[in-house]
């Protein structure tokens, strides 16, 4: 049985998100953002501190290890009320997996341990090789056994905030192995002399300031035994996993841009008049509203179904790749729109628009290209046929 029922605790948390983000950080943004700098480092550490006092971090990780515990479908409803400002992505990021940085000896783990303390701490996802971005089970970069250590060498591509990053998770392939069975998982220490990294100018800009697109070489880069973090052969079905909940966060993230550039070309409809008339009286801008506003409510609704489904333990990968399909060219599609009826304006850096239009698309390239996600759903049609709907 779906259910779309949130929880109140849940609603009380995104109404306490929501108002972070409506008094803090979107007046924040026309001072920052729109010109592409940074948020100042005092500021940053500020807000930090003030989502850490009302309880506004680390929500997704278990109660175990000092998190709330929330699910994909509770993660997604946050996330959409986090994602309405630019800087939502940045000022939320996990400051680390204490359970993961446990494997590091324990030089470096003080190391981190303090950093994470003081809030420093970045982590880099490192899958993509020059020659397999849509496919990384035909990666290059490999890894040795050598004694009491992993010795990896190869280059990685398009790596987020990789030069701002203290770990990097790394996938690396055991020398002599093809397809996805030598892939495995390590933790690096981006300070060891074999990692570097270096940015790669590109279009926009992913989900936040840390994140710029990297390059990242890895000569001969040591990590010690404790740091493989996948049995042999398992790297591949964990770096699925990892992915499959980004995407329903960018299908929240899309629906809270897509809502905000909706509700400006709402406005300003109603207070452009052209030709004596305001231009929200035109059926071909009401039509663009109308378009946009089914659109965000059908995402919305994928969105929680699939972050449900994952919840529940059931298979949800073609809810994943149909999120990130429809959620990517549905923000698209509405900025967009939201663009074309406010004119000249539209284009200015003094409305977010522009920024969100040129970031949404880059969201059909990463986390997989659409024509990849939409491969394998026809793939998984083909053979299984269409399931029941329950
Ligand atoms: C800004 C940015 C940030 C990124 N961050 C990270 C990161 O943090 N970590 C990380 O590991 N990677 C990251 N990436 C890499 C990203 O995931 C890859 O770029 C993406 O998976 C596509 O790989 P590719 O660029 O090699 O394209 P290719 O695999 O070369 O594909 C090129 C095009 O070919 C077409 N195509 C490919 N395969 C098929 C198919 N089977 N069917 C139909 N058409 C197909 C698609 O149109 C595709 O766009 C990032 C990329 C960018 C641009």
């Amino acid at each position: 049985m779906i259910d779309f029922e949130i929880p109140d605790e849940i609603r009380m948390v995104r109404d306490t998100v929501a108002r972070f983000v409506e008094e803090q950080l979107i007046p924040l943004e026309q001072e920052v953002e729109f010109i592409e700098e940074n948020i100042p480092a005092d500021t940053w550490r500020g807000l930090r501190t003030q989502l850490r006092e009302l309880g506004l971090l680390n929500l997704a990780r278990p109660v175990s290890e000092g998190g709330a515990g929330f699910g994909q479908r509770d993660m997604a409803v946050v996330h959409e009320a986090q994602a309405r400002s630019l800087f939502g992505g940045d000022l939320w990021r996990d400051s680390g997996v204490p359970e993961m940085l446990q494997r590091f000896p324990a030089a470096q783990l003080d190391k981190f341990a303090a950093k994470a303390e003081r809030d420093e701490l970045y982590s880099c996802f490192c899958l993509t090789d020059p020659t397999s971005g849509s496919d990384p089970s035909s990666m290059r970069t490999s890894f040795v056994r050598d004694g009491d250590r992993y010795i990896l060498n190869g280059r990685k591509i398009f790596i987020s905030g990789a030069h701002k990053a203290d770990y990097a998770i790394v996938y690396a392939r055991e020398a002599g192995t093809s397809g996805r069975e030598g892939i495995n998982t390590f933790l690096v220490d981006t300070a060891e002399p074999g990692f570097t990294a270096q940015v790669i100018p590109t279009m926009g800009r992913p989900s936040s300031v840390s994140s710029d697109a990297c390059e990242v070489l890895l000569e001969d880069c040591m990590t010690p035994e404790s740091c493989r973090l996948t049995d042999a052969g398992s790297g591949w079905g964990q770096a699925q996993n990892t992915l499959g909940g980004i995407r329903f966060a960018m299908g929240a993230r899309s629906v809270a841009l897509a809502s905000r550039c909706l509700e400006m070309a709402l406005d300003y409809s109603k207070q452009r008049s052209t030709f004596g008339e305001l231009i929200s009286n035109r059926q071909s801008v009401q039509n663009m509203l109308a378009d946009s506003y089914t659109e965000i409510n059908a995402t919305r609704l994928l969105t929680y179904y699939g972050a449900w489904k994952q919840d529940q333990g059931r298979d949800a990968r073609q809810e994943i790749s149909m999120v990130k399909i429809m959620a990517t060219e549905m923000l698209g599609k509405v900025a967009d729109r939201a663009i074309q009826i406010h004119g000249g304006m539209g284009l200015t850096k003094a409305l977010p628009l522009e920024h969100i239009y040129r970031n949404a698309r880059v969201d059909r390239i990463v986390d997989g290209p659409n024509e990849v996600h939409r491969w394998v759903i026809a793939r998984n049609l083909l053979r299984d046929g269409i399931p029941p709907v329950n």
